[in-house]
């Protein structure tokens, strides 16, 4: 690990200060993910600036909207009872993440910002235009087992590992940030971004914003939704593909649905088209496969993913009957 400074604040500003004076700069809080990239020399900030003292670890519903501070704890989020019945698929998607221990201590705001697992950008050693600009993308042609059917380019097609942020999406929840031009709130969906030709511009975020939070509207869609991940092992494992749901049937009529779908693409991909086939329509199983086929319509599988485009579909068929009351 390259050596670099430390520093430690309890005012938000000086930590954003701070950062944006340095173009090597970064934040720190749980230190779950950025400590392991330093060690395994994929990041070397010569800067780390501790946001552990900020004012950040609330966890609060009021005026109809969940505000949640970007450190507090994954594990406090997800087991906080307002969370548990209010937005059930933001503690499942936390549940479903990492390690007890690792939640204990990995951040909201860290959670979110988290690397691709793409076992190329965590290989120094291997090029990776995400990690080296122009370096090329190995994936493509190489082991693509875990990587993106939907939303890659020819530069890039790693997933984004973010449970959470698949959860956040299809809440239509908003992250709130501080950087050196001020405050401002941008859509969870917005946050990351698909890779085109740039797949080392990750997040819409400037050097020295940060993100202080996230907030969540109250609604009957998010009082009625769930989290389902398909891994390769039950615990400590990344998703294959993940499903966030929220929905409302008057009957057996959808009135209302959101899905956001995890380990298929760059970003939380959410698929106005897949919610389409769903809404105002009986939740049936041709309805279901309707939403399914929209899905994947626009899929390019690699050659050992193939697999994602079906399993993605079964998924939805899953939560969607689980939601649906026929599980
Ligand atoms: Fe790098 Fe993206 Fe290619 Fe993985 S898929 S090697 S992260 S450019």
């Amino acid at each position: 690990m390259k050596l670099f400074d430390y520093a430690r604040t309890a005012r938000a500003s000086e930590a954003v200060e701070l950062v944006a004076a340095r173009p090597g700069g970064a934040f720190i809080a749980g230190g779950t993910e950025l400590t392991n990239l330093m060690k395994d020399g994929v990041l070397a900030p010569d800067l780390v600036v501790d946001v552990n003292s900020l004012p950040l670890d609330h966890i609060t519903l009021r005026n109809g909207r969940l505000s949640i501070g970007a450190t507090a704890r994954m594990r406090d989020v997800a087991e906080h009872p307002v969370v548990r019945e209010h937005f059930p698929v933001v503690s499942e998607a936390l549940l479903a993440s990492a390690s007890p221990q690792v939640r204990g201590r990995a951040s909201v705001g860290g959670n979110l910002m988290q690397r691709t697992r793409c076992w190329y950008y965590r290989d120094p050693g291997s090029p990776c235009n995400r990690r080296e600009p122009g370096s090329g993308c190995p994936a493509l042609k190489g082991q693509n087992r875990w990587h993106a059917i939907l939303g890659g380019s020819d530069h890039c097609i790693a997933v984004h590992p973010s449970d959470l942020a698949v959860a956040l999406a299809a809440l239509d929840a908003v992250v709130l940030t501080l950087g050196p031009d001020g405050r401002r709130s941008l859509p969870l969906r917005d946050l990351h971004l698909l890779p085109g030709g740039t797949p080392h511009r990750e997040t819409g975020l400037r050097h020295g914003e940060m993100i202080t939070g996230v907030e969540i509207p109250q609604s009957p869609l998010a009082r009625h939704s769930r989290y389902l991940k398909v891994r390769d092992r039950a615990s400590f494992e990344f998703a294959v593909v993940s499903v966030a749901a929220a929905l409302t049937l008057k009957g057996r009529v959808v009135s209302d649905v959101r899905l956001a779908f995890g380990g298929i693409a760059p970003k939380p991909w959410r698929s106005p088209k897949a919610e389409q086939a769903l809404r105002n329509r009986p939740l049936t199983e041709v309805t279901i496969a309707m939403a399914g086929r929209a899905l994947v319509k626009d899929a390019t599988p690699r050659e050992h993913n193939a697999f994602k485009v079906d399993l993605v579909q079964r998924a939805l068929a899953d939560i969607l009957e689980t939601l649906g009351g026929k599980r």
